[in-house]
């Protein structure tokens, strides 16, 4: 008899073989079902429960990805490739996923017949180089130009990046505040340094740009109401300190026998309290900020001596105004001095809304400023707040990498033309796999038609003649139910996404098809449906 030979645990799931791509293939077509309607300018919303009842709804493909809670291995490398594209290049993300998506549909007849990965693969990797060259090529450098025209052009790129969004109706008013406030960074152009804070209630416009640091007025004691409410020209002490008479803690323990003994335990608290706060008093500042609570007592003590404070201010608005204004965040009061004060030319608590807040204009040190969005519902303001991520993304991405191409399917359809030209010049299985991977690319087109409810047939029709004749900026026409040149109708994204995108989705392909055999260990913890064996033996060990 053969001995059995046993390699793996039991209850491991094996599957290999052409089976196994054929199904991961179905199972990443089935995520890009999911977010295909949500590409482009009429592109729907997804609605998306999480266990805990947290509604979300959101246009953007990295977002709805990571809700999904994907668990299909293979699939789930159709998220990772639209987390990577949002923290490369902010926007793209539903792009990417569809790319990927419909490489894998495309070359799914080849596997099935028995071309080998490695060639689809091959096939897969020249199509995407001869893209690179093609994009670097085409694309609009922008060199050399006055303020005015990076500002139009920037805003150009930011509205494109809005336009598919639930914000799109007030493009022109965020485009313009979110290449204000990219453009008031300094040249590293740290995101941190845009803080956005969401106040709900009023409408979309009355959001607004502050440059400098905004938050949102903290808990406050009693006392506050005689705290000054604006200043010119302030020092601000930023602290981690706190300033409040505290409760026992329960590790510690005093025993007092008199009263006596007793008020001089209250007395030296207070003497305690009273010294940080004559410190900080001494070093001058006349605005003091920290982490930790501010009692009543302090509150009362700072406002007596025209100074203003707030406690609890969340860690990281702390760092921001400890950014811009400069200064150090203190943890004791001994060593507080002019040196460690942040200064700023202006301080006000405005009220926004339902709202107060603290703002600090004219910051020293670094540059930085604050969207106060306002507007309906929370999952609204969510959603918008993810919008102008995106958007602030793109102009960063722009001034950086400073090439434009034509979006709405335009750069797609002329990729597809140059693979399809070049497939027509060379033989065997590779001709076929470049000429659907040309098909492929035109997902972005089609999918922008299908969503806006044109005819895509002919949509697309026209534009391979249009192509074909030379036309390498024409795209869809989003309002007109035609083609137009989008690079004039300045449907502009830059070059970066598409790079990005065309990778990213190219390399998810290649992995998805280079797997050939998923081993699925039994989750730890948990009896194996099959083999019994297991199940047993745990309710061996129970006390009979
Ligand atoms: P993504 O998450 O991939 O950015 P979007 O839903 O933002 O997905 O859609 C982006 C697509 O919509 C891009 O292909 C872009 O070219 C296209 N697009 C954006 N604005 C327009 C427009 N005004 N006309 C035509 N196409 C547009
Ligand atoms: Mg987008």
């Amino acid at each position: 008899m053969q001995p059995q030979i046993v390699l793996l645990k039991e209850g491991t799931d094996t599957s290999q073989g052409k089976p196994q791509l054929v199904s991961n293939i179905n199972a990443c077509q089935s995520i890009v079902d999911a977010v295909r309607t949500t590409l482009g300018p009429r592109g729907m919303d997804k609605l998306i429960v999480d266990s805990q009842g947290k509604a979300t709804i959101s246009n953007d493909g990295a977002t709805i990805m990571k809700l999904l809670d994907i668990i299909h291995p293979a699939a789930k490398t159709l998220v990772d490739i639209a987390k990577s594209q949002d923290a490369e290049v902010g926007d793209g993300t539903t792009s990417v996923v569809l790319l990927a998506g419909e490489f894998l549909k495309q070359v799914k007849p080849f596997v099935e017949e028995g071309v080998h990965p490695r060639v689809i693969i091959k096939a897969i990797r020249k199509a995407l180089q001869l893209c690179m060259e093609k994009i670097n090529d085409m694309a609009v450098q922008i060199v050399e130009q006055s303020k005015e025209e990076q500002r139009a052009l920037l805003e150009k790129c930011a509205a494109t990046a809005m336009s598919s969004k639930l914000i799109h109706q007030q493009k022109d008013f965020f485009s313009k505040i979110v290449v204000d406030a990219v453009l008031s960074l300094d040249e590293l152009l740290p995101l941190n340094m845009i803080g956005i804070k969401k106040v709900t209630g009023g409408s979309l416009e009355e959001s607004q740009l502050v440059s400098g640091v905004a938050f949102k007025k903290t808990f406050s004691y009693a006392g506050f109401e005689m705290a000054p409410k604006g200043y010119d020209n302030c020092k601000i002490a930023l602290l981690n300190i706190e300033l409040e008479l505290k409760a026992e803690r329960d590790n510690a323990e005093i025993r007092v026998d008199n009263v006596k003994e007793y008020q001089k335990v209250v007395d030296v608290e207070w003497q305690i309290l009273y010294n940080k706060l004559a410190k900080i008093h001494e070093s001058g500042a006349n605005v003091v900020l920290s982490k930790l609570p501010i009692g009543d007592v302090a509150t009362q003590y700072f406002a007596d001596r025209d100074i203003f404070c707030a406690g609890r201010v969340p860690e990281e608005d702390l760092k921001r105004t400890m950014k811009a204004c400069g200064g150090a965040v203190m943890t004791t009061a001994n060593d507080i001095n002019a040196s460690v004060l942040g200064l700023c030319e202006h301080f006000e608590e405005r009220q926004v809304g339902g709202e107060r807040f603290n703002l600090f204009q004219g910051c020293p040190n670094a540059k930085t400023s604050t969207l106060i969005l306002r507007g309906g519902a929370e999952q609204f303001l969510e959603e918008t707040e993810r919008s102008l991520h995106d958007a602030i993304m793109i102009v960063r991405r722009t001034i950086k990498h400073d090439s434009v191409v034509a979006g709405g399917g335009a750069i797609e359809m002329e990729l597809s033309k140059l693979l399809r030209d070049y497939s027509r010049t060379i033989a065997g299985k590779e001709q076929l796999l470049i000429a659907a991977i040309a098909k492929g690319l035109e997902i972005i087109p089609r999918q922008l038609c299908d969503n806006a409810g044109f005819d895509a047939t002919n949509i697309l029709n026209k534009l391979r003649q249009k192509h074909a004749q030379g036309g390498q900026w024409y795209g869809v026409d989003i309002t007109k139910e035609d083609i137009s040149d989008n690079y004039e109708q300045c449907v502009w994204e830059p070059s970066i996404i598409k790079i990005n995108a065309l990778t990213a989705a190219a390399e998810a392909a290649c992995m998805v098809l280079s797997v050939d055999e998923t081993i699925k260990s039994p989750k730890a913890g948990e009896a194996p449906m099959a083999g019994g064996g297991m199940g047993m033996g745990r309710g061996m060990g129970r006390p009979m």
